[in-house]
């Protein structure tokens, strides 16, 4: 650890800089008493301009670090059709002839956090998929959703799906030599010209047509683990392809897992190529053939290896696997155990026997979920005075073949419930932006409660959670959650006197 080196100016160089806007300085950090502010840049690490977070990091893991940092500087702006002068307006940006100023640290943590994990932007994907769901979307969402993004930094970071047909020479040496694993691959099919028909990527884009065989590509990341993922097109990579894919993911020692989805589509599909969903009978077969392969594997190597998703066992119409066979649940992000993760914390034990006054609660969700929603939450239906009623709610914006709870919007919730018609109406969480109240739609949770005069939450991740939004809810109008029955009973009549 060292301390502070004096701030000094020094001459910025001519060499490409990806100015990375400070968010935060922790108190009394290196950063801090080198007098950081927030908002400020960083434009090098050691001389050398940092890509994203992880560069940063991995400069800092290597001992002494000197880094170099700007000011921005007020830039007067003229806004378009806005009267006045440009003075009276102004955004801060980076110049690169203001002096900069460093300080160092030595194994120590500098202190800073950003305002974004990447400093020269998301790496867009060079492909055209047959499932692609961007391609699928409605007009008028915001742009961010547009965004096709094929970045192994955040399937580092954030164990996003990549398909790795973007990479660079620099990139592969990049990931092996900073160790970036585990990564989590797009794979769809291990035969590379049915992984090429599928995923059309566009020549020009893919920088280097060696590196997009998926078996050499895997095969060279050796020392990274892979989770990988096979999106399941009906008559195009399943069946006996999807066979040799299992088979040649499972002999790669550096493939974790293979998780199976069947394709999402919408009904937003013009002048896409004509593909469709599996019908019950094919996905029972398929089903069929990962078991088979799962026994196998269970026996040979203590792991299943192969997760098919909640979607391929309930277009099948067959039982979910138990929460031990989903092996600690790695793949949820991705749909695969989400369901039985869900009723693995089931309602509570005390559940009153009645309510101080009757409430009726609707709980929408995706036509594919609702018959499972409805049986899981059956005993509160002997509950006096609740009323619960699980809705299938018509997704509106991507049309009706599109069940999944999580593409509904604001839309189909204002189509599915009549203002006024219940006490509150629970939306799946997975509908919400992350960290947010906000759908897909930028519908707000507060849009929907003033539009359907009613109170509007979203659920939980399990049953258990569920049942705690309900029964806040519950006494946020008289009852007291974990009073016991007889208790809220006395209550309840005392309410009503
Ligand atoms: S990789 Fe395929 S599915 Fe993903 S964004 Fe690109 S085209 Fe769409």
């Amino acid at each position: 650890m060292s301390d502070l080196t004096a701030t000094e100016a020094i001459q910025p160089n001519q060499e490409q800089v990806y100015p990375a806007p400070v968010k935060t300085v922790e108190p009394g950090s290196p950063a801090d008493r080198a007098g950081v502010r927030p908002g400020d840049l960083l434009l090098r690490v050691n001389g050398e301009a940092v890509t994203d977070v992880l560069a940063y990091r991995w400069r800092l893991s290597q001992g002494r670090a000197v880094l170099e940092m700007s000011r921005p500087v007020a830039r007067p702006t003229v806004l378009s059709g806005v009267l006045g002068t440009a003075q009276d307006h102004h955004t801060l940006a980076y110049d690169p002839a203001a002096p900069t100023f460093t300080f160092e640290v030595e194994w120590e943590d500098p202190g800073l956090e950003f305002e974004e994990v990447l400093f020269d932007g998301i790496k867009k994907c060079a492909n055209k998929c047959d499932f692609c769901y961007v391609h699928q979307m409605p007009r008028g969402f915001r742009k961010s959703l547009y965004i096709m993004d094929d970045d192994y930094r955040l399937s580092f970071l954030y164990g996003s799906f990549v398909t790795l047909t973007n990479l660079t020479e620099s990139d592969i040496n990049r990931i092996l030599d900073e160790n970036l694993s585990p990564l989590y691959v797009s794979v769809h099919t291990a035969n590379q010209e049915l992984r090429q028909d599928l995923m059309k990527w566009w020549k020009l884009k893919v920088k280097d047509p060696q590196a997009v065989q998926i078996r050499s590509m895997i095969e060279r990341l050796e020392s990274i683990d892979l989770y990988t993922q096979i999106v399941l097109v009906p008559g195009r990579n399943d069946r006996e392809h999807l066979d040799d894919t299992v088979e040649y993911l499972s002999s790669r020692p550096n493939v974790i897992s293979a998780a199976v989805v069947p394709i999402g589509l919408t009904a937003h599909r013009t002048n896409l190529p004509d593909v469709r969903t599996f019908t019950r009978e094919e996905a029972q077969d398929t089903l069929a053939r990962l078991n088979r392969w799962r026994r196998q594997f269970l026996g040979e190597r203590g792991t299943r290896f192969v997760f098919p998703s909640d979607e391929l066992y309930l277009l099948a119409g067959e039982p979910l696997p138990t929460e031990e066979e989903y092996e600690g649940f790695p793949m949820l992000e991705n749909g695969v155990g989400m369901i039985r993760d869900f009723l693995t914390e089931g309602l509570p034990d005390d559940l009153p026997s009645a309510l101080p006054a009757p409430r009726k609660i609707i709980l929408g969700t995706g036509s594919l979920f609702a018959e499972s929603l409805d049986r899981a939450v059956e005993p509160l239906r002997a509950i006096e005075g609740l009323e619960i009623e699980v809705r299938a709610v018509e997704n509106k914006t991507f049309g009706k073949v599109t069940t999944v709870a999580g593409l509904l919007t604001g839309r189909c919730f204002r189509h599915a419930v009549r203002p006024g018609e219940a006490d509150l109406l629970i939306v799946p969480p997975t509908t919400l932006r992350y960290g947010t109240e906000l759908m897909l739609d930028d519908t707000s949770l507060s849009d929907l409660r003033a539009e359907l005069r009613m109170d509007v939450r979203a659920g939980g991740a399990t049953l258990g959670e569920l049942a705690r939004v309900i029964f806040e809810n519950v006494a946020s109008s008289g009852h007291q959650w974990g009073m016991s029955a007889h208790a809220v009973k006395d209550g309840g009549a005392r309410g009503q006197a």
